[in-house]
């Protein structure tokens, strides 16, 4: 398999900065599509309400965490455990099989970096030739009014996403009270603003590529995880070598697609030439395959000189088994992503445990009924009361709560007793299991378990 990577002497040298030239093209149409639609949903899902809670929220410091409505605390740990296991496993199946493609096109990074930075950067400074200009040249008065522009919109910017990121933490009303309130009212919430902004306006006005190259450790496991079978974008070396001018391909026939332009190098936002092979800076974002299908169209050559394509279908041709393999592991992936849904769907808004009060035994009362004692404890897991009831899911058993409280409030966690009452005549066996019904108007919302103890009628004349 044809690859590089970064070498050590490459990651030592002085930072080359990076002029991407302007792209367009169908998949930068698509990549558009999909990366303002994410944006959208990025941007709007603190304030959408699902049943009254945020789409999308984690209160770090309240420990709460909301996702598609439902409320989360600490005691919902075993979904997330299985959560973050879904989630890598889907990220190292989905890697194995479509390459770096979240890099490229679902990326919160890529996404701001190239459809909101690099739109302003090029609408203020021009294309990639007129930037290197720019910043080769004097300070005239118009490169100053050009770069204080355009450092002043991207510090706003980032000062929006510092805000957005915020909401996320600490919430919607929150934010609105450190922006509104006098700052020494909230000191430490403006300071976290600021160095949040700092920090993305240093991310996307210099660091940008490094982010992928360097800091992210996801494009690092990448050589780990693709294989020859993987698809990521590249380049078709056996169409496009030995590669020449237009005017070479035109003395010598035997040269293949690759006109040697170097159109896919200059829109390439990572600053590499794909034609060396699969690289670990690839974050498979698509500008060379539309800048390449750009040039294959006007020397009317065949498109896809650089595609999707697996390192194995370029050097043995198309073959179905690649299919089969993207399918297997796609249906696996949305097996999981289903069980985590149904998981979070069917989680109950209440928890709690209900064990029998250690040290007491089965008491045969006068009214012909035999008791066992209970300490429950309930949890109300949402943000919002919640009336509730305790019955028996088998009709011999009532249930005589020691306790006056009808309602849960929001967060709040009831610990109480309760007794288990069965008629006398009714036991069958010295252990029955027992599932007591949590109620909440008309529906059930938790069902537990325990075992009910006491002798079974046949033995009872002398228990009593
Ligand atoms: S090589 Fe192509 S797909 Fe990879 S980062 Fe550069 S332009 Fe994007
Ligand atoms: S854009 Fe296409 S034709 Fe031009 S150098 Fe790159 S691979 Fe070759």
């Amino acid at each position: 398999m044809k690859s590089t990577s970064l070498s050590v002497d490459a990651q030592k040298e002085k930072r080359r900065w990076i002029y991407a030239k302007k792209v367009s093209g169908s998949y930068f149409a698509y990549r558009q599509y999909v990366g303002y639609t994410l944006l959208a949903l990025l941007l709007s899902a603190p304030f959408l309400k699902i049943g009254g809670e945020p789409l999308l929220m984690f209160k770090i410091i309240e420990r709460k965490f909301f996702v598609f409505g439902s409320v989360f605390y600490p005691q919902d740990l075993h979904i997330f455990v299985f959560g973050m296991l879904i989630a890598m496993v889907c990220i190292v199946l989905f890697t194995v099989v479509y390459g770096r493609i979240w890099c490229g096109w679902a990326c919160p990074q890529t996404i701001f970096m190239e459809l909101i930075f690099r739109r302003i950067e090029y609408w203020i400074e021009g294309d990639a030739n007129q930037q290197r200009r720019l910043n080769k040249g004097s300070w005239t008065k118009e490169k100053l009014i050009k770069k204080v522009s355009k450092h002043a919109v991207f510090f706003l910017i980032s000062f929006l996403i510092a805000n957005l990121f915020l909401s996320y933490i600490i919430g919607v009303d929150a934010l609105v009270g450190i922006i509104t309130d006098p700052v020494q009212s909230h000191f430490a919430g403006f300071v976290s603003i600021m160095l949040f902004t700092l920090v993305f306006y240093a991310v996307f006005a210099f660091a940008r590529e490094i982010v992928c190259t360097t800091i992210c450790p996801y494009g690092r496991l990448q050589g780990v995880l693709l294989d020859d079978q993987s698809i990521s974008v590249a380049y078709h070396y056996r169409r496009g070598e030995p590669r020449g001018s237009i005017r070479k391909a035109q003395a010598d026939k035997t040269l293949g697609d690759c006109v040697d332009c170097n159109l896919c190098v200059q829109v390439c936002p990572t600053g590499i030439d794909i034609r060396n092979g699969i690289q670990m800076e690839c974050i498979n974002c698509t500008a060379c395959m539309d800048a390449c299908d750009g040039v294959m169209e006007k020397v009317r050559r065949p498109k896809g000189l650089i595609g999707f394509y697996s390192q194995k279908e370029i050097e043995f041709g198309p073959e179905r088994k690649k299919n089969v393999r993207a399918i297997a592991y796609s249906v696996v992936l949305l097996v999981l992503v289903g069980i985590f849904c149904g998981l979070i769907l069917n989680r109950s808004v209440v928890d709690g445990t209900l064990l029998r009060a250690s040290g007491t035994s089965y008491i045969f009362r006068d009214d012909g009924t035999v008791t066992n004692l209970y300490n429950m404890e309930l949890t109300n897991k949402s943000s919002k009361k919640i009336p509730f009831g305790i019955s028996s899911a088998d009709r011999r058993f009532q249930v005589q709560v020691l306790s006056d409280k009808k309602m849960l409030a929001a967060g709040e966690t009831l610990r109480f007793s309760l007794f288990l009452i069965i008629p006398k005549k009714e036991v069958g066996t010295y252990k029955t299991s027992v599932k007591l019904c949590i109620g909440s108007e008309g529906k059930v919302i938790k069902k537990m378990k325990t075992n009910f103890v006491a002798p079974p009628v046949a033995q009872q004349r002398g228990a009593n």
